[in-house]
């Protein structure tokens, strides 16, 4: 039996203090029921809580850790790092050195600025886009986060045209009704929004791969069809790459899927466990950035020395041969035994997997929008998750996240994961 006592005490003392006892919503562990396991430190592919319990995890900081828990490099980096400050406020060669990584890999990226969450990616390529198109609406699609700024906390309104509606008390509807919620892996409802509003339109913005709705890979065409359709109404194609950048490919889901968008929001990986955010794409829109142009952004943090360390070791990992190779071979075997499992245990699950992300789904229809996605029985998932902790294996505490597998998971990890699923399906069968 799983003793989380220690772990009680600190979330009963954490609700005192901190609003909901998190510091994000989705770790207070509401969709699955039970006391969140407070974490004392990480190695490798494992997690350890206070009450000593040891977990394989599949949350990695939410996909931030592809090397792992306390790689040996990055933390030696980090403490060579720390000793000759953490932060100045003025520009360093760090900075330039991963910027010229990102460039290196991603072809669609000429120049690069760094921000310190995802969030702040995504919010500041919108700003770019509408700047650079003198259009202030933006396409998203049901199902994909891009963060919690306010433009992208809209959901669709009723029909394909009533525009955005706050999907959060506290976002305006003024600023929601800038935003067209579509939905994902349909490209019939995107032409029809350009052909209605197509010179509103700034910007469609896109999880090539979905990540937060569950792993919901794009159909056949979809993202080249969206390429096609911005670059015909003279609007940008953002790709919101925070979980995909670096982890599908070294180039992200643009080198994947062959197709560039003209700006892309970088995040998680690229700061090895550390805040960052990055967006990039063409010199001419880059360019329109202050102090080079009129677009005004800026960040006390950003660009920091501690950050820009953690984010080239790891991508300094993650050029190791075989890496991807490795990633693809364990998370393979991870989906499949999964599959298996479930046939076993006569639970339906739908398995989506796109390199090192994948989601069982509690369902028996294929899972390939949102809608379909949304048919899972969470309550299901709710209660595996549960059996899992209970035998080590921490995964997302909802059903609608991605599971990621790191360079520091190996194939004792996946045995132990598999017959722990084995049994867990077995339970809640
Ligand atoms: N975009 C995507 C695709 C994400 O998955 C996330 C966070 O999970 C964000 C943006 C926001 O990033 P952050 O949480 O660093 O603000």
């Amino acid at each position: 039996m799983l003793s989380l006592a220690r772990s009680e005490l600190a979330w009963q003392e954490a609700q005192r203090y901190l609003a909901g006892g998190v510091n994000s919503p989705v770790r207070a562990f509401r969709a699955v029921g039970g006391t969140p396991p407070f974490i004392q430190r990480g190695a490798g592919a494992r997690l350890y809580d206070l009450d000593g319990n040891e977990y394989i995890d599949y949350v990695c900081s939410w996909g931030a850790l592809i090397a792992g828990h306390a790689h040996p490099d990055v933390v030696e980096r980090l403490q060579r790092a720390v000793e000759r400050g953490t932060s100045y406020g003025a520009p360093t060669e760090l900075e330039t050195a991963l910027a010229r990584r990102v460039v290196e890999l991603f072809p669609s990226i000429e120049l690069v600025r760094f921000v310190n969450s995802g969030t702040e990616a995504t919010m500041s390529a919108i700003r770019l886009a509408r700047a650079a198109t003198g259009r202030a609406k933006i396409v998203k699609f049901t199902g994909c986060y891009h963060g919690h700024a306010d433009p992208l906390l809209a959901t669709a309104g009723s029909g394909l045209l009533t525009f955005g509606i706050p999907s959060s008390p506290g976002v305006t509807p003024g600023t929601a009704a800038d935003t067209i919620s579509l939905p994902y892996n349909q490209l019939e409802p995107v032409e029809e929004a350009f052909s209605q509003a197509g010179g509103e339109i700034a910007a469609v913005i896109v999880e090539p791969v979905a990540g937060n709705m569950g792993v919901v890979p794009p159909a056949e065409g979809f993202l080249q069809g969206l390429r096609e359709i911005t670059r015909r109404h003279g609007a940008l194609l953002i790709f919101d790459e925070v979980i995909t950048g670096f982890r599908l490919a070294p180039g992200g889901a643009q080198e994947l899927y062959g197709v560039q968008p003209d700006l892309t929001c970088l995040g998680k990986i690229l700061g090895g466990g550390l805040p960052v955010g990055a967006y990039g794409g063409r010199r001419e829109l880059m360019e329109l950035l202050a102090p080079l142009g009129p677009v005004y952004q800026a960040g006390t943090l950003s660009g920091n020395p501690l950050a820009m360390e953690a984010g080239l070791a790891t991508l300094e990992l993650l050029r190791r041969p075989g890496a991807y190779e490795r990633l693809e071979a364990l998370s393979a075997r991870l989906a499949d035994g999964l599959r298996r499992a479930s046939e076993l245990a006569g639970v339906p699950v739908a398995v989506n997997r796109t390199g090192s992300m994948l989601t069982a789904f509690f369902t028996s229809e294929p899972v390939t929008s949102y809608e379909t996605a949304t048919l899972a029985d969470t309550a299901r998932y709710a209660r595996f998750h549960q059996a899992m902790l209970r035998r080590g294996v921490y995964l997302a505490p909802s059903q609608f996240e991605a599971a990621f597998v790191s360079l520091a998971h190996g194939d004792e990890e996946i045995d132990r994961t598999l017959e722990a699923a084995e049994e867990a399906l077995r339970e809640i069968a």
